[in-house]
């Protein structure tokens, strides 16, 4: 965990010990200051005002070793939380979320975004939320499909949503009087990793989603890699063939030919479905033996294993982690994966770890919500003046921001 600045955005540590107990668990003083790379003495001093301000609280004393236990310190699980937000093409999901991690509530409601006020609309759904929330709220976190030229500025641009450079960060914070931090949607599920995931032991790591779109969210040194204008990690888009056309304008797109919409098509036209049918029934024939079923998820396992390779080799990450709603057929997809990963893999790279996580719809909202409880860690100051508004909440949360 990398060790918080005091260089920047003042002094971060009161906040990246809420931050360390809430995806740790409880620990002790000692453990604080050698994972927090700072001294004993400073952890005792920022604990003591976390204590008052009914933050944190001691625990039951850790088993002794020799010499006088350790108190541990724990979080105040309910003493502050976080709204997490994921908009699609059709609904809003929103989760609340405590500091320690667990989910409170989650709801989704349907919304349009190709409407001309969506924008407006958005704003009153999630006043709503933030309304409803009782106690100290740190923010609103919001994860888009498509890319946000910055988490300071919020600019969003998602071709699936209808959305062109649309100003959603400064809109939201107008409306809703909370910090806003928005990103990527890919790229919420590799802040999750950060906080609760592979994040604590790999500094740099890949988050590769399969499903309706195929996507990567990069993570070097600790943060995530955005590219000039937020549009890093669009790895559905490499090209990988002669055709068919993309939804990018492009042809021959890795989610041309593996994304859900791809292999949807092809088990119709293979008749292993039928014409009104989706991804669940060609799971479901796959799952029961139809003949040439499995080879749809076969046929994709090994375009994936192969462009992956080549992401590793561009980026060099410790391990990489596959999620998204496409994982639930990952039994079909795993061993060509396996076999064309392996293969493409520069012999040095070969071993490289890579894990696939359970999945529900969930999962978006608290990435989402990642972004406000990862706040605390961000010494690069990537969120700009919304982090530290966030950090002042944790700090204060009687004052507020
Ligand atoms: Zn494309």
């Amino acid at each position: 965990m990398p060790a918080p600045s005091t260089t920047r955005g003042g002094d971060l540590l009161p906040a990246a010990i809420l931050g360390l107990l809430g995806s740790r668990g409880s620990s002790s003083r000692a453990d604080i200051a050698r994972l927090l790379r700072v001294s004993p003495a400073a952890v005792t001093q920022a604990t003591k005002s976390l204590i008052a301000r009914g933050l944190v609280a001691e625990l039951e004393a850790e088993p002794s070793r020799g010499g006088r236990p350790a108190r541990l310190l724990g979080l105040v699980s309910d003493a502050a939380s976080a709204i997490g937000v994921k908009v699609t093409a059709d609904h809003v999901a929103t989760v609340r979320v405590t500091l320690d991690g667990l989910v409170r509530a989650y709801s989704t409601r349907a919304f349009d975004p190709s409407v001309p006020d969506a924008l407006d609309r958005l704003g009153r759904l999630l006043a709503e939320a933030v309304a409803a929330h009782e106690g100290t709220l740190l923010g609103v976190g919001v994860g888009v499909p498509g890319s946000v030229d910055s988490q300071a500025s919020g600019v969003v641009t998602a071709p699936t949503l209808g959305w062109a450079e649309l100003p959603v960060g400064a809109h939201l914070r107008a409306e809703l009087g909370v910090p806003v931090l928005l990103d990527n949607d890919v790229n919420t599920l590799a802040a999750a990793e950060r906080l609760y995931g592979v994040g604590q032991d790999a500094a740099s790591y890949v988050v590769v989603t399969i499903g309706r779109g195929i996507g990567c969210g990069v993570v070097v040194d600790g943060s995530i890699y955005r590219g000039a204008r937020g549009g890093a990690g669009e790895i559905g888009h490499i090209p990988v063939a002669d055709g068919p056309d993309c939804a990018c304008g492009g042809t021959g797109c890795l989610e041309a030919l593996i994304g859900e919409e791809a292999l949807v098509r092809r088990a119709r036209e293979e008749g292993l479905i039928g014409p009104a049918q989706g991804i669940a029934e060609l799971t479901g024939a796959a799952d029961e033996g139809v003949p040439g079923a499995a080879e749809v998820f076969a046929t994709a396992g090994r375009l994936l294993g192969r462009a992956l390779a080549g992401v590793v080799h561009t980026i060099d990450p410790g391990v990489v982690v596959i999620q998204g709603e496409g994982v639930t057929a990952w039994r079909h997809w795993q061993s060509p994966f396996e076999t064309s990963f392996r293969r493409h893999l520069m012999p040095s790279r070969r071993s490289l770890r890579y894990q696939v996580h359970a999945w529900s719809e969930q999962q978006w909202t608290l990435g989402a919500a990642s972004l406000v409880l990862a706040a605390p860690f961000d010494s690069a100051d990537t969120a700009g003046e919304q982090g530290r508004l966030v950090r002042a909440r944790l700090q204060d949360p009687e004052g507020g921001a």
